[in-house]
């Protein structure tokens, strides 16, 4: 059975995930601070967090990033506040996706079985388009020998812009690389967001960018010189 630490501090909120999500088939382990959740990781590793942003000792944020030194496994934040600011700073940690309150658990759920299910078929292969290197089985990425660090969400949406190198994907498709879904319930901004944070990442001059580009009104490319190489 797959485990899942819920960190909320709204003890009904709480009650009412832990509910939800035991009922789903997982098994759940419940903090309802940062420290508590972190002796809870300790304790018991998950497959998955949901991390409440606001707590009583700290952030969901702060916890992330504990929890990122050790593990890879997907993250999800829960916010109270949809500002963006509030978004890229935990996508910055290594958060996979965020849910803002109030949500309906049936959405919450869904997001949850997506980002297992992802986590488990990862792509094992490595893409070359000069002067980079995706390497798949590792998650990394790298410029001329060079590690750009990425998020797991960033790493995603980069390999699929890189497979489909020269094509056009729309936004739909992105989205779906990114959430596996359709895409209906994800806040259009978001995919701006991590298309432009990867741009900072991977660009030489981020406000003409040359690999990641944008075709008005459908989505983006991934273009290169050279052409992309699927190396095994
Ligand atoms: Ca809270």
């Amino acid at each position: 059975m797959q485990k899942i630490l819920l960190v909320e501090d709204d003890p009904a909120l709480l009650a009412g995930l832990q509910y939800s999500v035991e009922k789903d088939g997982y098994q759940v382990y419940t903090a309802g601070t940062v420290r508590d959740g972190w002796a809870c990781f300790l304790r018991e590793p998950p497959d998955l967090a949901v991390l409440d942003v606001g707590l009583p000792d700290g952030t969901g944020f702060d916890l992330c990033r504990r929890i990122r030194e050790q593990s890879q496994i997907p993250i999800l934040f829960l916010t109270a506040r949809d500002e963006e600011t509030q978004v890229v700073m935990g996508l910055d940690m290594g958060g996979d996706d965020y849910i803002t309150k109030p949500f309906r658990l049936r959405e919450l759920l869904s997001r949850i079985k997506a980002l297992l299910r992802r986590s488990a078929d990862k792509p094992v292969q490595t893409l070359v388009s000069d002067p980079f290197t995706l390497k798949a089985d590792e998650s990394r990425l790298f410029r001329n020998n060079q590690e750009i660090a990425l998020t797991p969400a960033e790493y995603r949406l980069l390999h699929m812009l890189m497979r489909h190198e020269g094509q056009t994907l729309t936004r739909d498709q992105l989205l779906t690389a990114l959430w596996d879904s359709s895409g209906d319930f994800v806040d259009e901004n978001t995919l701006s967001v991590y298309i432009r944070r990867l741009r900072a990442k991977v660009e030489d001059t981020p406000s003409h960018p040359a690999y990641i580009q944008t075709v008005r009104g459908v989505g983006y490319r991934w273009k290169s010189a050279e052409g992309c190489r699927t190396c095994h």
